[in-house]
């Protein structure tokens, strides 16, 4: 469904991330994986090439708030794939604190990854893909961006803002070819869901309409879909791909 497009996959080490990377990958895309480290990103790839020596992906760690070091990554790919078609804004972080002894640092932490990063790259991608001719944007949103959450109110503020960066670009970029969506996992099982208090989680699962929480592939078809021309005429998109949770 993607032969011969590149695409970007931001906090593509692990989790939701690694299974769009994959996904992607066994679709016929050439892969740029960013992490936040280089040892995780190498990790990754190795991993991705000891699977498949064909695969072609290559790892990157740029700062994804620094518009230089955005730039320059973006470039790289450029010019070892050729162009870039897709991006996925995907590195995401979460607290959940109660506001009582939430850390300002924490929340403005939240909002320089969760919410700057995708600006700055969104917007280092879009001047590429002006210039290609089109391209695909997409952003990993959460369903909280839709409900709220209880508690750890920093995360579904910045989520609640993708989705306003998501429906803002796809006005704005339409005429210029590229389409910009976003998906809105529910409970999904990664290293960030692990993270969070039992107590919290455990009656968001319990009224999970489909009876179990997602896994990572479940999330990476959507992406998937949603980056092929299968999804030509979607845009200002957000997905719900949650078994119908509902907080
Ligand atoms: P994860 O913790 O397993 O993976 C997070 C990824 O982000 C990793 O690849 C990590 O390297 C990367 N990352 C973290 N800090 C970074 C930084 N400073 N710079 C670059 N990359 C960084 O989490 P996940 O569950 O796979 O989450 C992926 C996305 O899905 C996030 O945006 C998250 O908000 C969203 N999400 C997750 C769930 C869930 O239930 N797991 C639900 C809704 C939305």
């Amino acid at each position: 469904m993607l032969q011969g497009k590149v695409a970007v996959v931001t906090g593509g080490t692990r989790g939701i991330g690694l299974a769009i990377v994959k996904k992607f990958l066994e679709n016929g895309a050439s892969v740029a994986l960013l992490g936040s480290r280089k040892d995780s990103a190498d990790k990754a790839v190795t991993a991705l090439r000891a699977e498949n020596p064909d695969y072609k992906v290559i790892g990157l760690w740029p700062n994804l708030s620094n518009a230089a070091e955005v730039k320059e990554a973006f470039d790289t790919v450029k010019s070892k794939f050729g162009s870039l078609d897709i991006l996925v804004n995907n590195a995401g972080i979460a607290a959940s604190d109660p506001l009582y002894t939430y850390k300002p640092e924490d929340f403005a932490r939240i909002m320089d990854l969760n919410v700057t990063a995708v600006f700055t790259c969104s917007q280092a991608a879009a001047r590429i893909m002006k210039e290609q001719g089109g391209g695909v944007i997409l952003n990993t949103s959460s369903m909280v961006s839709l409900y709220g959450q209880s508690s750890g109110a920093g995360y579904p503020a910045s989520k609640f803002a993708v989705n306003g960066l998501t429906k803002s670009l796809a006005r704005e970029l339409g005429r210029d070819g590229i389409r910009v969506n976003a998906v809105a996992p529910g409970v999904i099982n990664t290293d960030m869901m692990a993270a969070v208090p039992a107590d919290l989680l455990k009656p968001i699962v319990a009224k999970i309409p489909l009876g179990r929480i997602g896994e990572p592939e479940d999330i990476a078809n959507a992406f998937l879909f949603l980056a092929s021309d299968m999804a030509s005429y979607i845009t200002g998109a957000v997905l719900s791909v949650d078994g119908a949770s509902m907080t």
